[in-house]
């Protein structure tokens, strides 16, 4: 694939420093060589998420100037509803100040509608696989959340396609195993984040969801990253090459009943999302309610007015060919790099990060010596960059037993913000991997200095050994 360069030309721009390498050191050390601590500014490159963390347009800041910040029926609210009842064929919308604050009024509704039916007295929710905070919320509203993901996405040396897909047998015997009436809801991820924003085929889609409509079980599509999949079944499906972005949109939502939106991914805004319902005025009515409770007002859900016009511009530009072929080639080109290198990377590499294996490129590191965090520090070292660790520091202790939880994969994620950085930053951070991987034996794993009890990946403080 021919490198695609950038489809928009830059209007103004953010200084970013480089520390020096004395200056990295001692900013490192008093983060306790936990990146989370850092602060921005002593970041050059920031990879820690593509989340919130992308650049907006002119016509979306030209869109915040036409805010209409009343409190009740914001003209922007219904420039918001409409674009996603175009866009996804949802004319039911709630917006809401994030991804989870849609997951927060919706999950407790769709529970309550079950328990009332009278059967359910196990609700589960069944996802290719749940987002952290996806799974936590369908916890919090008192149902359990398991994961049916195909196994070909825990190969990172194997390429497939599709390693976003459900496992449709494993989530037919998930349905049988449970009942039926105890199951809540099918979640559809796309892409899905948790296996490395690996795609879901619309064929895959189609099947998750004639089993749901035979068990009569509501599909909610958890839509983050829903262009850049949508973007994958042009380019891999058959019978899609030549289909535009929105019709393939369209069609991946009727695969669907409900959407929850975190639009800090692909529909480019700092802040903001929504829950959008196709035809259950009932479940709609009852997902307001909780707006007002949780997030707000129904026609503002958490957001100023021009925030929603700005996402609703924002929608409109997720599904830009230009854009995502320049967006999905600029997270193709830094992986390709590093496996040209032969560094071990997922392969191939999905829509907004590259991952790389860091068990196999520091097999001297034991898992609870950490070796994704001790890559991710060697690389803000060497070069300023920021990554995340996604592996044992970040799994935690069995509760029960006090013992380090094992995780399949010790991984560095390199998100990349959509619009924010140039295809000669990805360079800098490929040839900064590529220098280090020659010297990775000499990097030394990390022990705590201080441990939290709970998601202690955000503020643990750890310090270099030598075993
Ligand atoms: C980010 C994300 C969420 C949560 O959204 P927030 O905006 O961070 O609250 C939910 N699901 C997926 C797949 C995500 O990537």
């Amino acid at each position: 694939m021919k490198r695609v360069p950038e489809p928009y030309r830059i209007k103004m721009v953010e200084a970013i420093q480089t520390l020096s390498a004395t200056e990295r050191q001692h900013a490192l050390e008093r983060a306790g060589f936990n990146p989370f601590l850092l602060r921005s500014d002593e970041v050059y490159i920031d990879l820690l998420s593509d989340s919130g963390t992308g650049a907006m347009s002119d016509r979306q800041w030209a869109g915040l100037m036409t805010g209409d910040e009343a409190y009740a029926g914001s003209r922007n609210f219904f420039h918001l509803r409409d674009a996603v009842a175009e866009l996804f064929g949802y004319p039911y919308t709630v917006p809401t100040h994030q991804g989870r604050g849609a997951e927060q009024i919706l999950f407790p509704c769709l529970v309550e509608k079950k328990r009332r039916s009278g059967r359910a007295n196990n609700p589960v929710f069944i996802s290719n696989f749940h987002f952290d905070t996806t799974a936590a919320h369908v916890e919090r509203a008192g149902a359990r959340a398991l994961n049916a993901l195909t196994v070909e996405a825990l190969d990172t040396e194997e390429y497939y396609a599709w390693k976003g897909n459900f496992d449709l047998a494993l989530l037919e015997s998930l349905i049988d195993e449970h009942g039926s009436d105890n199951i809540v809801a099918i979640i559809t991820t796309v892409t899905c984040n948790s296996s490395g924003g690996q795609p879901v085929s619309l064929e895959n889609m189609k099947a998750v969801y004639a089993i749901a409509r035979r068990h009569n079980i509501p599909v909610v599509i958890d839509a983050a990253r829903f262009s850049e999949n949508a973007y994958f079944i042009q380019q891999r499906e058959t019978g899609y090459a030549g289909t535009p972005i929105r019709d393939i949109v369209r069609a991946m939502f009727q695969c669907g009943d409900m959407l929850t939106l975190s639009a800090k991914k692909d529909a480019m805004v700092n802040i903001g999302g929504c829950c959008s319902i196709r035809d259950d005025k009932e479940l709609f009515e009852a997902v307001r309610a909780q707006c007002v409770l949780m997030e707000g007002f129904v026609t503002y859900g958490g957001l100023a007015s021009r925030d929603m016009e700005a996402l609703a511009i924002g929608l409109d530009e997720a599904v830009d060919e230009r854009f995502l072929a320049f967006r999905v080639g600029q997270v193709t080109h830094l992986g390709k790099r590093l496996r040209q290198a032969g560094l071990p990377i997922q392969h191939p590499v999905g829509g907004h990060a590259v991952f790389l294996d860091a068990a196999r490129m520091l097999p001297g590191i034991a898992p609870d010596r950490f070796p994704a965090l001790a890559l991710a520090n060697e690389l803000y070292l060497h070069s300023g960059v920021r990554g995340v660790e996604i592996g044992s520091l970040l799994m935690g202790r069995d509760p029960k037993t006090g013992q380090q939880k094992p995780t399949p994969l010790e991984l560095l994620r390199l998100a990349i913000p959509r619009r924010t950085y140039t295809n000669d930053h990805m360079d800098y951070v490929a040839d900064a991997l590529i220098d280090i991987h020659q010297h990775a034996s000499s990097i030394r794993g990390l022990t705590f200095v201080h441990e939290p009890p709970v998601l202690r990946h955000f503020t643990a403080r750890l310090v270099p050994v030598l075993d």
